[in-house]
């Protein structure tokens, strides 16, 4: 039985109810402080673009697990791979004795990544392992150790992922030291130009100042790679002017740096193509993904140049779990839906329906400074004052905490905590779209006039 009609939405109150309470008593006394909590209510259930929690609340999900689920919760496809995997085996470690669900992956992984050249995909479990594996790699193959990054970039929670990830607290309070050799230059952030210069008469300054990073803090031939994600994600969704890309890439080429590009949270279509590199035009080295490539599953991947992943000798690169069959079958499902479905098409029709109903919401809303976002990567950055771009951190958590209340799974991101951005699994029907689209509009309501 499908926990909700595909055109129905009854949602109710996120607050949560006696079973949910228990359990979050239990989480209190058994995990650690570290890992925060959304939304304090314990899922029973989900499907589409619905959770129901323990208590029989309904909850409309703009958030997807933090972008894992473009192609919804346990989409049937997706289900049908996992229960006919489950038949079958679990583990036995593709360095033990592989299986064929991994080549499947791989062999789709390197026929859609930007680029009309050979490619390797190796398979991890997460998508800091795979940035991880993308430095190693880029290393092994350059002989050289410099990487560099960007402010506001987020690439994972692991120990050479956290050192490339920008933002202090919470993802390196108190964690350092950090791995070396990891140089970081301002991001194509327009709305907050680091150089208080003005798109498009800036000449994309931000990019070429990649050349004097070169000139002050690291020799370009010790440079291995420039990681970047084509649109920020946890920094809040970001998106760089067309031309950045070309630069950045063009300065790089001439240096033989090569190009890493972190899609683990742009990948999947959630930007319209099922790479937002396709989208800008580039073609990186190394093409790193997660979340969504697997829909609930851990995987990670890195997709490279045949040459460049074949740089580690034998035995170099692996882990036990790396690329589980599962979590193999469960991408498969998700591949099927993507070359079938149209996840596309669906990206882009968020999009422009996002574009529609908050056509005048600036003009409303003295609170949103930016609205902005690629197909359906979609964020609303709120600032207290126009002019001064003051962010409005606490505004935003009570515009979620707002949108929790009546029912909707919502995320910020952001180095200031001020960006609103919608996750929205992409076969979530235009009508729970624009219903999530009218509790937020409440919510800025409530908060505009309180
Ligand atoms: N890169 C990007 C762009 C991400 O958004 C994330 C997760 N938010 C990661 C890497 C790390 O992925 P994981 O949490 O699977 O380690």
């Amino acid at each position: 039985m499908p926990i909700v009609a595909q055109s129905s939405i009854k949602l109710k109150t996120a607050i949560p109810g006696p079973r949910s309470q228990a359990l979050l008593a239990r989480r209190a006394e058994s995990v650690p402080r570290a890992l925060s909590i959304v939304l304090p209510v314990f899922v029973e259930k989900t499907e589409g673009a619905i959770i129901e929690d323990v208590d029989g609340n309904r909850l409309l999900d703009f958030a997807g697990g933090i972008g894992c689920l473009n192609s919804g919760h346990r989409p049937p496809e997706v289900l049908k791979k996992i229960q006919d995997q489950t038949e079958k085996y679990l583990h036995t470690c593709f360095m033990v004795t592989p299986y064929e669900g991994y080549l499947e992956v791989a062999e789709w992984l390197n026929a859609h990544a930007p680029g009309n050249f050979l490619k390797k995909t190796l398979l991890v479990n997460s998508g800091a392992e795979a940035v991880e594996n993308a430095i190693k790699v880029a290393r092994s193959y350059t002989g050289r150790p410099a990487i560099i990054s960007f402010e506001d970039a987020f690439h994972g929670r692991t120990q050479l992922a956290m050192s490339l990830t920008s933002k202090i607290h919470p993802y390196k309070d108190g964690f350092g030291p950090f791995s070396p050799e990891i140089h970081r230059m301002p991001y194509a952030y327009c709305y907050r130009c680091a150089y208080n210069l003005t798109y498009p008469t800036c000449g994309i300054e931000c990019a070429k100042k990649l050349e004097s990073l070169f000139l002050r803090y690291v020799d370009d031939k010790s440079v291995a790679a420039v990681i970047f994600e084509p649109i920020l994600g946890e920094g809040g969704f970001v998106d760089p002017p067309p031309e950045w890309f070309p630069t950045i890439v063009d300065i790089c080429r001439k240096r033989g740096i090569l190009i890493i590009a972190d899609e683990v949270q742009t990948g999947f279509c959630r930007t319209g193509p099922v790479f937002a590199s396709s989208k800008f035009q580039f073609e990186p080295d190394i093409l790193v993904t997660a979340k969504s490539l697997s829909g609930g599953l851990p995987l990670g991947a890195i997709t490279g140049r045949a040459e460049i992943m074949d740089a580690p000798g034998p035995g170099c690169l692996g882990g036990t779990f790396g690329g589980n069959p599962l979590a193999c079958a469960s991408a498969i499902g998700v591949m099927q839906m993507v070359d079938e479905q149209h996840l596309t098409d669906r990206a882009e029709q968020q999009g422009r329906a996002f574009e529609r109903i908050t056509r005048n919401w600036k003009d409303r809303f003295p609170l949103i400074g930016d609205l902005r976002g690629v197909g359906a990567m979609r964020a609303i950055e709120l600032v207290k004052d126009r002019k001064t771009k003051q962010p409005a951190p606490e505004e935003t958590s009570r515009i979620l905490a707002t949108a929790h209340r009546q029912g909707l799974v919502l995320l910020s991101a952001g180095t200031f905590k001020n960006v609103i951005r919608l996750l929205v699994p992409l076969v979530a029907t235009d009508e729970q779209f624009e219903e999530g689209m009218a509790i937020i509009e409440r919510a800025l309501t409530e908060v505009h006039v309180s």
